[in-house]
């Protein structure tokens, strides 16, 4: 029984991964969509699921667990992305494990990421977290503070900036997801946006995101606990 609970999953990572996929594709886009399978919560075992199905982009968002899993899967090529909030006596870490972090929003933790960084790692890929819809709740740059800290991070040697990221909220995406499009077509040097997540990838795409991240719609409902 054991066995066949297993197999049952396993087929369910794959099947689940080219779902998602064929959404993606189902899609115009100018530019490759990446996907990265968010495997915060999600064990050694189901990443390795993933892995065996051809994915190679992964999201965390707790420090801690995350490194155990970059750890185990040293050598296989995985590409790992930070997404979570970012608290500044964790840069070290996050600098020394991650190939991107999505989630700077203060040139406090963009400085620190760049002076910890390793150059014999390369630079460290950075998108700057953008609260398009002003939530007080949200970690997040408004808008209107894009341009200062845009030009404090391309001045830091260690990172490279490639774009935004964001989270709206759900009921607004379209809008939220409008206004990004808008934003990154005054910086033609950045070329990466990353929004969209398992219930509205598709909308985000249509609107100029080449990195989703989808983690339910991947792996199941997540427990926490
Ligand atoms: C958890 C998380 C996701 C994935 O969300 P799902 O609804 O499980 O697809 C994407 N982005 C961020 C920043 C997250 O924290």
């Amino acid at each position: 029984m054991a066995q066949f609970l297993k197999l049952n999953q396993s087929l369910m990572i794959s099947d689940n991964l080219k779902q998602v996929k064929s959404r993606i594709d189902s899609v115009q886009s100018r530019k490759k969509v990446e996907l990265i399978a968010v495997s915060k919560t999600r064990s050694t075992k189901e990443i390795q699921e993933a892995v065996d199905a051809g994915q190679v982009h992964f999201g965390e968002n707790y420090l801690q667990e995350s490194i155990e899993k970059i750890n185990f899967f040293k050598g296989s090529g995985l590409i790992w992305h930070f997404i979570g909030p970012i608290q500044s006596n964790k840069t070290s870490a996050i600098a020394g494990n991650f190939d991107w972090v999505h989630s700077v929003d203060r040139i406090k933790v963009a400085t620190r990421l760049s002076d910890q960084r390793n150059p014999a790692l390369g630079s460290l890929n950075v998108l700057i977290q953008v609260n398009v819809d002003r939530e007080e709740t949200k970690s997040g740059v408004d808008i209107e503070n894009v341009g200062e800290i845009v030009s404090e991070i391309e001045s830091l040697p260690n990172l490279s900036l490639r774009g935004f990221m964001t989270i709206p909220r759900p009921e607004n995406s379209q809008n939220s997801f409008a206004e990004m499009k808008q934003l990154i077509s005054k910086y033609p040097n950045l070329d990466s946006l990353s929004m969209g997540m398992s219930a509205d990838l598709e909308i985000a795409i249509k609107n100029g995101a080449n990195l989703v991240r989808v983690g339910t719609d991947i792996f199941g409902q997540r427990s926490y606990n």
